[in-house]
């Protein structure tokens, strides 16, 4: 595979290709840019069908990370890193202690957590073997309370932009998916009086919703054409469609899920609607903006109270990015995009 020629590879820094034979370990590690800080992002597993397609994921992964930590005021670049293989047939102490190795040697330049077929056990191991390691139990804990806190706060911001809305009180939101950070944004905006209707595949807790907020249930394929001030996507990637956005009608997009946009295009579709955008990489940043307390500031170890007013800051930086977005009339992931190359390759930016 031609690497150094793929849209992803953007100028990564370094790109490792890891391997172990006793334990069976294939990982690819991929540093995009360090202009920050080391690299900061999670690890895949996952039993991809050919390397060429883990290849592709990781650099595309560790790109979109340096946006999101440079968005996030972090200081930290962005990184990846993928293990080739089945999570649940695959994964051994030997195997994640082998990936605890690889890490080792790029010396703090890539700094592993935990990611989707990963967990917080298996960074407990990796811990054993290398300090570069974040998400670990006895530290920052489970990230979705501070990522839905991060998307209460932008669509407070998107409101307030919006709508002219400084409080919540009947604000209607429609939130997909009822899962770790569904459920807390629920939570928050029915704390704020905000009007629910929710959908997710499991009933059970779609009912739950029901009672515990006094949310509306919507069938998992009807909420895109349920009228609404916002629709929070908190399940899904790739829910922002040819088929789906012509039926949205909400003035505002904003939730947690990661990858919301099934093209870029489809940002640049929803601004012609007239619908206001929280790119999905800065409004969700609450989980990685807390793991990044584990390394501590001014010396001192985490600290929640300080790394949620850090979350709250996800406000502003949607407010500074919707003023951007109008002014050069440009859709707000791309004025996302733009903020964020300011922070990482000031020189490169014209
Ligand atoms: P989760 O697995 O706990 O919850 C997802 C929920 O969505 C589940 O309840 C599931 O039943 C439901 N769901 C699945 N398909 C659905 C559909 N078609 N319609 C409606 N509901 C459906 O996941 P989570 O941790 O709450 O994360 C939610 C999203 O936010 C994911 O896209 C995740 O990648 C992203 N995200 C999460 C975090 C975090 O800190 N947890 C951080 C950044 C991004």
């Amino acid at each position: 595979m031609a690497v150094f020629s793929l849209q992803d590879f953007d100028g990564h820094e370094q790109v490792v290709c890891a391997s172990d034979p006793d334990s069976g370990l294939k990982a690819i590690i991929a540093v995009h840019d360090t202009a920050r800080g080391p690299a900061l992002g999670g690890c895949r597993m996952w039993n991809y069908a050919s390397e060429d397609l883990a290849i592709h994921d990781v650099l595309r992964l560790s790109r979109g990370m340096t946006y999101k930590n440079a968005l996030a005021d972090l200081p930290f670049g962005g990184g990846k890193s993928v293990i080739i293989g089945d999570s649940r047939a695959d994964k051994t102490p030997e195997l994640m202690a082998a990936m605890g190795r690889a890490v080792e040697r790029l010396a703090g330049r890539y700094i592993i957590a935990e990611d989707v077929g990963t967990s917080v056990e298996d960074m407990a191991t990796v811990r054993s073997v290398t300090r570069h390691v974040a998400g670990l139990r006895d530290g920052s804990g489970d990230p979705s309370p501070a990522t839905a806190r991060g998307v209460f706060m932008g669509i407070r911001a998107a409101a307030d932009y919006r709508l002219r809305r400084n409080s919540l009180d009947g604000l209607r939101v429609n939130v997909q998916g009822l899962g770790h950070v569904g459920w807390d944004l629920c939570r928050q905006l029915a704390g704020e009086g905000a009007r629910l209707a929710v959908s997710d595949i499991r009933r059970d807790t779609v009912e739950r919703a029901v009672e515990a907020f006094g949310a509306t249930p919507v069938d998992a394929e009807q909420i895109y054409d349920v009228e609404a001030d916002v629709f929070a996507p908190c399940a899904l990637g790739a829910v922002i469609d040819d088929d789906t956005l012509p039926r949205l009608k909400v003035a505002v997009v904003a939730g947690s899920a990661n990858n919301q946009l099934a093209e870029s295009r489809h940002g640049t579709g929803l601004a012609r609607r007239g619908i206001l955008y929280a790119p999905d990489f800065v409004i969700n940043a609450g989980g990685v903006i807390n793991i990044s307390y584990e390394f501590g500031r001014n010396g001192q170890g985490y600290d929640r109270a300080a790394a949620f007013a850090h979350v709250d800051r996800i406000h502003d930086t949607l407010l500074r990015i919707f003023q951007r977005a109008d002014a050069e009339g440009i859709p707000t992931n791309i004025a996302a995009d733009r903020i964020a190359e300011e922070r990482f390759r000031p020189s490169r930016v014209a």
